[in-house]
């Protein structure tokens, strides 16, 4: 197995930035697989798993699940893969992810190509999580039970504290871009690919 069939790139930003979006874009673009750690966790919230129930409390409240949970669910993703080529949506949101995510890719072989980073001033990104939110209801679809204004305000602040950190933990290893994420999704596309070349 060669290193250039691996691509690992990371999405980070902010809740409401748009990266899970993006990400699928991206991913059907490149055939990359997208893991998105939020569905999969309310995956198993759906399907009443022993996880789903455990987690559940904390999706309502907006906080963190532990860090345990994540790194043994992405161990266990990556190792059915051949060549590992993905895109993280919503991991890694705290340093011992990351320090765990660059472990598990050092064992494959796999290192991180890139790190787009969302920006989205944070006066936007409550009104877009509480927008979507109505907008769900509206069309008769489940809607998210972190989506009101109180949560998404909690998830913003998790992330200052707790994710925030990652920026220079990434940009310290060189595969960091900013990315403007306000404008329209193929504007916003169009910058995440040019940044990636
Ligand atoms: P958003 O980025 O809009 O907050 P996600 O779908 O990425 O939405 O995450 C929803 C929730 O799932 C988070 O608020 C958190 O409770 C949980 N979660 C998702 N990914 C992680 C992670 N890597 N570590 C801990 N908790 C997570």
């Amino acid at each position: 197995m060669t290193q250039s069939k691996h691509n690992v790139v990371i999405f980070l930003g902010p809740p409401g930035a748009g990266k899970g979006t993006q990400a699928e874009r991206l991913a059907q673009d490149k055939g990359l697989v997208k893991i998105s750690t939020g569905d999969i966790l309310r995956d198993h919230v759906v399907r009443g798993t022993d996880l789903g129930q455990q987690v559940k409390p904390i999706l309502d409240a907006g906080t963190l699940v532990p860090d345990e949970i994540l790194i043994a669910l992405i161990r266990d993703k990556l190792a059915d893969m051949e060549h590992v080529r993905v895109i993280f949506d919503g991991f890694p949101r705290t340093t011992a992810q990351a320090q765990a995510l660059d472990m598990l890719l050092e064992e494959l072989g796999a290192p991180v190509s890139a790190v787009p980073l969302l920006e989205v001033p944070d006066e936007v990104l409550v009104g877009r999580i509480v927008e979507r939110g109505r907008q769900a209801a509206a069309r008769g679809e489940a809607v998210r039970s972190d989506d009101t204004e109180e949560v998404a305000r909690r998830r913003q602040q998790v992330y200052r504290e707790q994710t925030q950190p990652l920026i220079d933990y990434y940009s310290g290893r060189g595969h960091l871009y900013r990315v403007d994420g306000v404008g329209g999704l193929d504007e916003v596309y169009g910058r995440i690919q040019t940044g990636m070349k």
